[in-house]
């Protein structure tokens, strides 16, 4: 099978039969041999009914149901899961993705050898309060990412050579990243196509400002599992070192010119007078602690069943 188009979806029913006609065109006049995903995550709505009578006049179209709404990552992970085709097509369900696009997409992928291609789309049809906040998390994410050409992480409309979607876990609000969980699995040929882009026709966005809070939280959390999650002492442990031995030396300072004025006859101050005791030992404190969660951090990793999963790209005579 060439494509699977795979398209989360939450309470989008007014839209999927004009989305799915119109895959339908494309799919045709291009001769390619697809499978349409609607992952339902919970709607409440009739978009189940909606995908039924659908699925039951093109057997392409296949549906999978989640009982309540769990989010946009996991309804992607869900349908990655049971994508068959060689390019994997994510979209959006509410019509601001446009089909017309996935034959280029498609080309970049088999042709251009891409492993992924992410929409970038570059006139926008949302409001200024979401645009330009986007603007500046794409920026902090090229930054820490280090994937330095790509315009739009969000957007919803990707292209993935399959092994790619089998090869990465989208979880929580992962969805954001996931050309860095794709660099992260050792996919790193990542290119971008500006995309078209529509208003939204039905319905209404399911998302509010807390996805741009909620992203930069999230992309700490990659950043930092993705550089620190196998080795936590090589973090906790050299800071925790650091702040020990500096508060250590300067506990030893105040000490030391105590003795030595006491010894020489000169005035001398309580060690516990000194503004410095206290921050030596705030320092010997936070340090040991930071040294401690290193450990217990690498305790933990160390009895992570998934300890030595590596992305095994090929092998001979094995
Ligand atoms: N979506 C989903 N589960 C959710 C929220 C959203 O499957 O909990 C789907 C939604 O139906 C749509 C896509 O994710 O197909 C993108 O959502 P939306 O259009 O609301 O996001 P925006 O375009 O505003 O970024
Ligand atoms: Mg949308």
């Amino acid at each position: 099978m060439d494509i699977s188009i795979v398209v989360p979806l939450y309470n989008e029913a007014e839209s999927l039969p004009e989305l799915t006609v119109w895959i339908e065109r494309v799919m045709a006049a291009n001769k390619f041999s697809y499978e349409i995903i609607f992952v339902n995550d919970g709607s409440t709505d009739d978009s189940w009914q909606v995908i039924e009578s659908l699925a039951a006049k093109n057997p392409a179209v296949k549906g999978v149901a989640f009982r309540r709404n769990y989010g946009k990552s996991p309804a992607l992970n869900t349908g990655f899961a049971r994508a068959q085709g060689d390019v994997v097509i994510t979209m959006d369900a509410d019509l601001q993705d446009s089909p017309d696009e996935i034959p280029e997409l498609y080309r970049m992928i088999t042709a251009d050898g891409y492993d992924l291609v992410s929409g970038y789309k570059q006139k926008r049809y949302d409001p200024l309060s979401k645009t330009i906040p986007t603007k500046l998390f794409n920026a902090t994410a090229r930054k820490v990412t280090g994937i330095k050409n790509l315009h739009d992480f969000n957007c919803g409309l990707k292209a993935y050579r399959n092994k790619v979607v089998k090869h990465i876990e989208v979880y929580g609000d992962m969805h954001r990243y996931i050309p860095y969980l794709a660099k992260l699995a050792g996919f790193t040929r990542i290119g971008e196509k500006v995309v078209h882009h529509q208003a939204r026709k039905y319905g209404k966005t399911k998302f509010g400002l807390d996805r741009f809070v909620n992203g930069y939280l999230d992309l700490a959390t990659l950043w930092f599992t993705g550089k620190f999650g196998g080795k936590p002492m090589h973090f906790f442990g050299l800071l925790g070192s650091l702040m020990f031995v500096l508060g250590f030396i300067a506990v030893a300072v105040v000490g030391f010119v105590k003795l030595y004025n006491m010894h020489h006859g000169n005035h001398y101050t309580l060690v516990t007078d000194s503004p410095y005791f206290y921050l030596s030992l705030t320092l010997m404190l936070l340090g040991s602690q930071l040294f401690l969660a290193g450990f217990v951090g690498e305790l933990v990793a160390r009895n992570s069943p998934r300890r030595n999963d590596y992305e095994i790209d090929s092998e001979i005579n094995l």
